[in-house]
């Protein structure tokens, strides 16, 4: 089968799923444009379009721009790039009525899902401070802040006996957190394994940790200012649920209709760096790349 000369995907993925970073690294290798939804509002809005402020009213309140608003928008983005483009779409079709207004009028050759399971998005995502100034992340497995965080006093310390209290394992080393979506990657896990000593203190056995240890362990202090560090709204576990139950149930028409029409990729795996090798190979079997570059 001879390959595509111009591919036009799109990506979905729930939040937290790694969506920005295998977008980043797709169009990077096969030199693809990238077009997201909310980076466009974003732009009309900053340039007070008549577009922008009629979206500004959705967006401010938490709600979805209306469907012919958004066709309209991505539609006439994608009619303005050449023929020959290939493009990547992100954030965009959210909705069924946005699929078929799409699928109408411009031929889509492969839709990418990233299946990450949601217990894995909750355990990352709940393990994220921030310093509310600065919008400094740190994260209680893979990017801990230098002062260590400051114990409460819990119920569970008062009946606690030598042998049920943990000591909190030293910060690891050199980790690194995929600065794009927070998304550890597995190039955190391959450093910390290579150059932690103690065998007990692996990212795995803390990530197991990880909930209790944010029970036991208060918010910590931002590296450079000192200051608390506070768990924001949309990282606590209840919201973290809610918006992923709500992707579910919006989507899942969404996905349903690229299934039936053969074009849905599903893609599973915990990691950017897992999934990432397999999207890439997946793509090159429908258009040549560019390159391919390996991560981690
Ligand atoms: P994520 O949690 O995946 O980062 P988000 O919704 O927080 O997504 P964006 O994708 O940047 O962030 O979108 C910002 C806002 O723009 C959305 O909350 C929504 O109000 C609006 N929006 C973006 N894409 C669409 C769409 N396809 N349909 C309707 N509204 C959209």
């Amino acid at each position: 089968m001879s390959k595509l000369k111009v591919l036009r995907a799109i990506i979905m993925g729930p939040p937290g799923s790694g969506k920005g970073t295998i977008s980043t690294r797709i169009i990077k290798d096969f030199k693809m444009r990238h077009l997201s939804s909310g980076d466009l509002l974003r732009s009309h809005i900053v340039n007070e379009t008549s577009l922008g402020l009629k979206a500004k009213e959705y967006i401010d309140k938490g709600k979805f721009v209306p469907d012919e608003t958004m066709t309209d928008l991505i539609l006439n983005e994608l009619g303005q790039l050449p023929k020959d483009q290939s493009w990547l779409l992100d954030g965009f079709p959210r909705t069924l009525p946005q699929a078929e207004a799409l699928y109408k009028s411009q031929p889509v050759d492969v839709v990418v899902d990233l299946n990450v399971p949601f217990k894995v998005i909750i355990e990352r995502i709940e393990g994220r401070w921030t310093h509310a100034p600065s919008g400094r992340i740190y994260h209680n497995i893979f990017h801990r802040p230098k002062i260590e965080p400051v114990k409460i006093k819990t119920e569970k310390d008062d009946q606690a006996t030598s042998n049920d209290t943990e000591t909190p394992p030293p910060p690891l080393p050199n980790l690194e957190l995929d600065t794009e979506n927070d998304t550890p990657v597995n190039a955190a896990i391959i450093k910390s394994e290579q150059s932690r000593e103690v065998p007990d203190h692996s990212p795995e056995k803390r990530r197991k940790k990880s909930s209790a240890f944010s029970e036991l362990f208060g918010e910590g202090k931002d590296d450079i200012t000192g200051e608390d560090l506070i768990q924001r709204e949309d990282d606590k576990p209840e919201t973290v649920k809610k918006r992923l139950e709500e992707y579910q149930n919006l989507t899942k028409p969404v996905l349903e209709f690229y299934r039936n029409h053969g074009l849905l990729a599903q893609f599973t795996g915990k990691y950017s760096n897992e999934i990432w090798p397999e999207v890439h190979k997946y793509l090159s079997t429908k258009m040549e790349p560019q390159q391919y570059t390996h991560y981690g």
